[in-house]
This record gives C-alpha cells, sequence and structure tokens, in this order.
C-alpha cells in the first residue's frame, strides 16, 4: 500500500487519520444499531444521538450563546449567497466588504435581492490585502455588513471584526474552528465544512434567533431560516454522513484542545512557510504581510515554468494538491487544522532545498 500523502488542498481538503480510522471502524455497523450511519433514517432514534451529539459539540467547540441557532443544510456556501439576503435584507440596502472571489459572488447574488453598497473592494489590487477599520465606507441603517473572514483564493485573512452598526455577517468557510471567535458580536456565520469541518455536502450556519422571520416572500422553504430552525435542520433529509463525520472531526478538536489549541497550531504551522518565504530572494508571496492568511499561503516563483517544477517536484515526495488557483496561478498551500505539523515541516524544507537547486538558473 502506498502512504498516505501530505494533502495541501484548498477543500474538500485532509482530514485526521484517526477521524477516517474510526469511521471505518464503524463503517458497516455503528454502535448496536446494526447497521452503517449511511444506511439510517434521520428520523430515527439512532441518528437523533448523532445529530445532537453534533450540535452541542459544535456549540462547545465555537462558544455558541443560547441566543443563536445551529443549522446543518447542503447546498454548499454557495446557497448562503442568495440566502443570506433573501432573509435578511428586506428592503434595505446591505454593506459587502469584497476582499475576495467569494464575497464579490456574494454581493453579486444579493444585487438580485435587494440594494448592495461596497464597503470595499481590493480588487484593483489582486485582492491581496485587507482594508484597516478606517478605510471601510458603511452605509447608514444598513440591513448587515458583509464579509468574508479567510479568502481561501488570494490567501489574506481579516485580523480583526469589523466595528459596525449593522448586523454582522460572516462566511468562515476555510477559517471557522481555527481561533476563537466571539459569536455573540455576529448576527450570523456561516461555513461549508469541506474546508475545516467534515466531507463536502455539510454547510453549518449559526444564526442569531432574532433575525429569522423577516424572509422575502419569494424565499424558497428550504432556504428560510424560520423554517429550518423550526424544523430543527429537517424540512428535509440533512446531509447525515456529513454530520456525523463532523461529530468524529469535533470529537478530534476536543481532544487536541479546542480551537485555542488549533489556533496555536495554525501560527506554528503557517510561521514554517511564510519564514522561508520571508527568507528568499526566489518565491514571491501573493499576499501583504499584515493580511497574509493562516490557513492558505499564497506564492509563485520566478516563472511559470518553475511553478509547475514546484508542484511536480512535490508531488513525488508526498506534498500534494500545491497548484494555485487558477484566478492566481503560482502555488497555494491550505493548511488547515487537520494538516499535521510535519506536513508544513516538509513543505518548508522542500520550498527551502527547490530554491537551492533552481535560484543559480535565473
Ligand atoms: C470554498 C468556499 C466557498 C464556496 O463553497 P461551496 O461549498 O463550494 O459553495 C465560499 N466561501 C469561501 C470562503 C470558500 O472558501
Amino acid at each position: 500500500m502506498k502512504d498516505r500523502v501530505y494533502n495541501f488542498a484548498a477543500g474538500p481538503s485532509c482530514i485526521p487519520l484517526e477521524v477516517l480510522e474510526k469511521a471505518r471502524d464503524e463503517l458497516v455497523n455503528f454502535g448496536e444499531s446494526g447497521m452503517s450511519v449511511m444506511e439510517m433514517t434521520h428520523r430515527g432514534k439512532d441518528f437523533a444521538v448523532i445529530f445532537s451529539r453534533a450540535k452541542e459539540q459544535l456549540r462547545r467547540a465555537l462558544s455558541v450563546p443560547e441566543s443563536h441557532e445551529i443549522l446543518f443544510l447542503q447546498g454548499g456556501a454557495t446557497l448562503q449567497f442568495a440566502a443570506v439576503p433573501m432573509n435578511l435584507l428586506g428592503t434595505g440596502t446591505a454593506d459587502y466588504a469584497v476582499t475576495g472571489q467569494f464575497s464579490g459572488k456574494a454581493a453579486k447574488e444579493a444585487e438580485k435581492y435587494g440594494k448592495v453598497h461596497l464597503a470595499c473592494d481590493t480588487s484593483a489590487s489582486g485582492h491581496d490585502r485587507i482594508p484597516a477599520q478606517g478605510e471601510l465606507r458603511t452605509s447608514e441603517n444598513a440591513a448587515y455588513f458583509y464579509y468574508c473572514s479567510n479568502n481561501t483564493i488570494y490567501g489574506t485573512e481579516w485580523y480583526y471584526t469589523p466595528e459596525t452598526d449593522a448586523v454582522l455577517v460572516c462566511d468562515m468557510s476555510s477559517d471557522i474552528l481555527s481561533r476563537p471567535v466571539d459569536v455573540s458580536r455576529y448576527g450570523l456565520i456561516y461555513a461549508g465544512a469541506q474546508k475545516n469541518m467534515s466531507p463536502a455536502g455539510l454547510t453549518v450556519v449559526v444564526l442569531d434567533r432574532e433575525l429569522a422571520g423577516k424572509a422575502l416572500s419569494c424565499t424558497p422553504e428550504v432556504m428560510r431560516y424560520d423554517v429550518l430552525i423550526e424544523n430543527d435542520s429537517m424540512l428535509n433529509t440533512p446531509p447525515c454522513w456529513c454530520i456525523y463525520m463532523l461529530s468524529l472531526e469535533l470529537e478530534w478538536l476536543e481532544k487536541q484542545g479546542g480551537v485555542s489549541a488549533m489556533e496555536k497550531m495554525r501560527k506554528e504551522r503557517a510561521a514554517l512557510v511564510y519564514d522561508v518565504l520571508d527568507n528568499s530572494r526566489f518565491y514571491i508571496a501573493h499576499a501583504q504581510p499584515d493580511s497574509r492568511s493562516f490557513m492558505n499561503v499564497t506564492f509563485r516563483t520566478p516563472s511559470e515554468d518553475l511553478d509547475r517544477a514546484f508542484v511536480a517536484g512535490a508531488e513525488k515526495c508526498g506534498l500534494v494538491n500545491l497548484k494555485g488557483h487558477r484566478l492566481t496561478g503560482g502555488i497555494r498551500a491550505s493548511l488547515y487544522n487537520s494538516m499535521p505539523m510535519e506536513g508544513a515541516l516538509r513543505l518548508a524544507e522542500y520550498m527551502k532545498r527547490f530554491e537551492e537547486e533552481n535560484r543559480c538558473m535565473q
């Protein structure tokens, strides 16, 4: 059997081996149910235990206050680009901070349902930085302020929570559970699970219950937060297997020491790679130093040919999926919670070796 590799994919992404092994052990017969989780009715008592356990674990891991509800949905983060304005915008205006591809898409989607005001737009500089608080242009009486805390494609991350009078809405798809967050400051947080939580197919929404019940009348039932809360995420069949996997990942996360341990680890992991970039006259980092992401490190070599050689050479060493997104080109290393420190260490060593071998050829 070929060894497992270090998988730097941006999403779907790596899952702790321990979690996969537990899922394997329980695959064909979960507990004393005599069946796989994949075969269970979502209305049965075996699945009810898995479901409420996952919800409790997430509430604990993120310190979600009682004022906020947790929803387990489908449709990816992308469905929330529409669900957020359909539920929260009403006849008002929403402020959107566009700092990358996904927040841009969300703003465009929201324009279908109401007025969108751009609080910032960093596209002119290739989304290489996050604006400071003072640069944000907020509108009066905005229904909400929308931002994406970590830009998966460009590799930038907000180091602060925007100050605004409006309800805060945040796409945390690629940095949720990687650091402590004061959830009470947010009206709504959502995240596609496949970056930092679980396999693809699950979207987690955490929202202040007070915000539900104001959806546009054309909003599909399956996208209405009030209906979803009332039905405890079971208006229709939820992504049962993904919820089970989330529960296993959260069990693992808790054992590691929770989100504060994750934050410490993500800093160490990212520092290993950024140190190489900072001490190099070969690699070119995409993100400005004061905005760079702890989750997705984006950089390039002096040429596209060398970028390709870098990615191909890394693959031979068991470091895979390092090719950058097509919008940025170059190289992207995603260092999510499940990436072992050893993976980041191996990558840093490979980067130094590759630079030494190729610098003189420039
Ligand atoms: C991946 C990603 C998305 C899109 O997620 P889907 O689940 O594919 O819809 C949205 N926002 C961010 C920040 C992402 O990283």
